[in-house]
């Protein structure tokens, strides 16, 4: 008997295809994200679920008993409860590399984009306040031979340290539990402890993924070590960071501006004080997404749950389920 697969979210037909050769498939069809007790209906009967965001905790367990494998469009698992998991015995597979430079591009638009201040000098024109040439009050700042320090220098952090170091001529530092000499050697980047990181910075990118080690690793304290010039990216997950200390630090002028594709609740509320603040560049959680990308990432996922579900070891089985 073939093994069902719940599908959560609208993915490439293609995806849906490779996945149907194996397996038999029901999917949400919806416009919006599946309301929670219909995805805990549907697995009743599932051995495997596509997602890219669910919660997939003890709740979610108990409720798809027969559940096998899950398949994340993602490289971050934090909606994964790797213990629950790990006790019913379920694959929890992610998709990571094939988005490692289209992250990175994206961090190179946010670091450009708040240190050119490119969206509020957009504005400044569309709103036909260009009379005349700009004066310093509009000047922004240099991101060639800036210093760079990246907070997790995994495989997303090495693509923009290799952008920063051969395209920008950056210096580059990083901060990791542990170093990496290779990188260190090939890439000429150099470990700094986080304190010095961000007292040395021009940028710091936050790049770890979200534990609960890196739970609001940046806060109060850690931004007031950063010079007032410098620039914030999040890039990883919004809960890293303590965003009512952005916010106070960005509004005193103790650091200079941010560039988030995250926050701590997703979409952000429409009265949070970022996006009234022209010192703060904001997006809708992008990093990957290009077509191709995401279509490389739905793909690489539908393989991983095949693979997981028809007996073959997936490829991309997260760390701490191996
Ligand atoms: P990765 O290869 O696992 O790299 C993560 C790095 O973070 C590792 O080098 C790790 O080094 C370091 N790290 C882990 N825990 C740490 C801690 N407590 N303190 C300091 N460093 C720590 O992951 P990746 O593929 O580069 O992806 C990184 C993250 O980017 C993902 O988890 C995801 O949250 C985020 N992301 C966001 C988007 C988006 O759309 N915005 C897209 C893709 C990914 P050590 O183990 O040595 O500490």
């Amino acid at each position: 008997m073939k093994p069902i697969v719940f599908i959560d979210r609208t993915v490439p037909s293609e995806v849906e295809t490779r996945i149907a050769e194996h397996c038999v498939v029901d999917k949400w069809e919806g416009a919006s994200p599946i309301p929670r007790e219909l995805l805990l209906e549907k697995l009743a009967n599932a051995n495997g679920l596509l997602t890219a965001g669910s919660k997939v905790d003890a709740e979610l367990l108990t409720h798809a008993p027969h559940l096998k494998a899950v398949s994340s469009i993602s490289v971050g698992y934090n909606h994964f409860d790797l213990d629950a998991m790990k006790q019913r015995g379920v694959i929890g597979t992610h998709t990571p590399h094939v988005l490692n430079n289209t992250v990175a591009d994206l961090a190179f638009a946010l670091i450009l984009g708040t240190a050119r201040r490119v969206a509020e000098l957009d504005r400044y024109v569309k709103e036909g306040k260009w009379k005349s040439g700009v004066g310093s009050s509009l000047f922004g700042q240099d991101v060639h031979h800036a210093k760079l320090g990246i907070i997790g220098m995994g495989r997303i952090g090495e693509a923009v340290a290799r952008r920063a170091r051969f395209g920008f001529e950056m210096e580059v530092s990083y901060f990791n539990r542990s170093r990496k000499p290779e990188a260190e050697s090939l890439l000429g980047v150099r470990y700094q402890e986080l304190n010095e990181l961000l007292k040395d910075s021009d940028f710091v990118v936050m790049l770890a993924p979200l534990t609960p080690e890196t739970t609001r690793l940046i806060g109060r304290d850690q931004f007031q070590l950063m010079k007032p010039s410098s620039i914030f990216i999040n890039i990883s997950r919004g809960q890293t960071v303590d965003e009512e200390a952005l916010v106070e630090v960005l509004q005193s002028g103790a650091i200079s501006a941010a560039g988030l594709d995250v926050f701590d609740n997703e979409p952000i509320p429409a009265d949070h004080p970022f996006l009234k603040m022209d010192n703060v560049l904001t997006l809708p959680h992008i990093g990957s997404a290009t077509t191709a990308t995401r279509f490389d990432m739905a793909m690489l996922a539908a393989q991983n749950l095949v693979n997981a579900l028809t007996g073959q070891s997936p490829a991309n089985i997260v760390a701490e389920l191996q």
